[in-house]
């Protein structure tokens, strides 16, 4: 089976680069959601947690208590309401006004608000009634959070949000005295807005795919040393000579411009790789060349190395097939063995 190498020293060089950018490691909180973007929740999480990450966010709850043992505290992002519980060190995020009647007493919460991006959370017209059921029910404010729309994007965009969530924040704190409840912590950053933005006053920062290694911020925002954690390797299942001419795989896709080598690697897109169909060139870490359509589990390479790094930075993939790195990942199948080297 492929497997799936996690590169330790990376993965403490990003998150030094982000916790210096944040102003502590304390500050960070380590977006584990979707098994880890595809690196593995369970040995991802005592990693970061070695390293002195006490903050995380998993998607949904049962995520979360997986890793409950190893942080101070979790934030499940997208957890149905039916599924709210009271725990000490996880915390639902409210996505509308309407959930919180769903939340039991004592259970801690974190509030998210739409400034701007108009996907979930609530608006300003609520805020007033959310806080006066947040004390009446005796349910634990924790944090109150927004998302940025474009902070990766040049433009004025990120900066109407920012505007739109400085007035948030600034009426929350409001009404929060009014009903006499604890100042919540704030934040607001993923990794591309903690990267730009220039001193970093929140409280904390949710940081996924930078963690990862990967930010695709224009370069006009500066250079992060930002190193990839994951690389992806496949087994050599078989070896064969192609004469010039001859086509291999599904639909005969590629052909031999000349005698060459080519050997069957035991990945393919059942793995959660995404399928390259042969068009267009698409080459391994070491530059060699994929030859032909993906199969269900295997592929085609001009190689004759018992183990082939397929990639070491998931751009590569993600430029080919148009899409993002966090698509690249996140896909993965979790059946694949990862370990830490
Ligand atoms: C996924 C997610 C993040 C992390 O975003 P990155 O771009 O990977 O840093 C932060 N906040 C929320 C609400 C998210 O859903």
């Amino acid at each position: 089976m492929a497997e799936i190498k996690l590169h330790l020293q990376n993965l403490y060089s990003n998150l030094s680069i982000l916790a210096k950018k944040a102003g502590g490691k304390e500050k960070i909180i380590a977006v584990l959601k979707d098994n880890a973007y595809g690196h593995g929740l369970d040995i991802f999480a005592r990693k970061t947690a070695d390293f002195g990450i006490i903050h995380a966010i998993t998607r949904d709850a049962k995520e979360a208590l997986e890793i409950a043992p190893f942080f101070a505290d979790i934030i499940v992002l997208s957890e149905h309401k039916e599924n709210f519980f009271t725990h000490p060190n996880i915390i639902f995020a409210i996505n509308e006004f309407s959930a919180l009647k769903s939340v039991p007493r004592g259970a801690k919460i974190a509030l998210k608000i739409d400034s701007g991006m108009h996907r979930n959370g609530l608006n300003p017209e609520e805020f007033d009634a959310a806080l006066s059921a947040i004390k009446q029910s005796g349910v634990i404010l924790h944090s109150v959070f927004t998302h940025y729309r474009a902070a990766d994007e040049i433009g004025s965009c990120f900066f109407w949000q920012r505007e739109n969530w400085r007035a948030v924040k600034e009426r929350i704190i409001e009404l929060a005295k009014k009903y006499g409840i604890n100042k919540p912590f704030f934040h607001s950053c993923n990794s591309a807005a903690l990267l730009r933005c220039g001193e970093f006053d929140e409280d904390f920062a949710r940081v996924g795919i930078a963690m990862y290694g990967y930010c695709d911020l224009p370069e006009a925002f500066g250079h992060f040393d930002l190193k990839p954690v994951l690389e992806l390797f496949a087994k050599r299942i078989s070896t064969r000579e192609l004469k010039k001419g001859w086509r291999v795989g599904y639909g005969g896709v590629y052909e031999a411009d000349k005698n060459m080598v080519s050997s069957l690697y035991d990945v393919g897109y059942s793995d959660g790789i995404l399928r390259y169909n042969g068009q267009g060139e698409l080459k391994t870490t070491n530059g060699s060349l994929i030859l032909g359509r993906v199969s269900m589990d295997s592929m085609s390479i001009n190689s004759s190395e018992e183990k082939i790094s397929i990639f070491n930075d998931a751009r590569v993939w993600a430029k080919h097939f148009d899409t993002i790195s966090y698509d690249v990942l996140v896909k993965l199948n979790a059946k694949i063995p990862r370990f830490f080297v």
